[in-house]
């Protein structure tokens, strides 16, 4: 196996993805917050609070400079994330309903 030459998209990932790049640069965290990001397309996108454990041993002076960081970057909706997921469950269930 060689993986090494192989351009492609990364595995989606579960929280979503940019939809510019399809890539994130992992998340940070604005108290229990979590927010993933991607710095090329500066965009952000909550993917709920206390889901993840990493916000209990960061503390207030790391997270008032994630919010100054994350106010400048446009909120928007994620790449095919869990959310989407759910979206298309709602509709699907919506149209087996009978
Ligand atoms: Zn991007």
């Amino acid at each position: 196996m060689s993986e090494s030459n192989v351009i492609a998209f990364p595995e989606p990932c579960y929280f979503g993805d940019c939809s510019k790049c399809r890539r994130n640069d992992d998340y940070l965290n604005v108290g229990a917050e979590h927010w993933y990001i991607c710095h090329k397309h500066k965009v952000k996108w909550c993917v709920g609070v206390n889901v993840f454990s990493r916000w209990r041993s960061e503390d207030e002076r790391l997270w008032a400079k994630n919010s100054v960081l994350l106010s400048t970057y446009q909120t928007v909706v994620p790449y095919d994330s869990f959310m989407a997921f759910d979206e298309r469950r709602e509709l699907a269930v919506t149209h087996s309903d009978g």
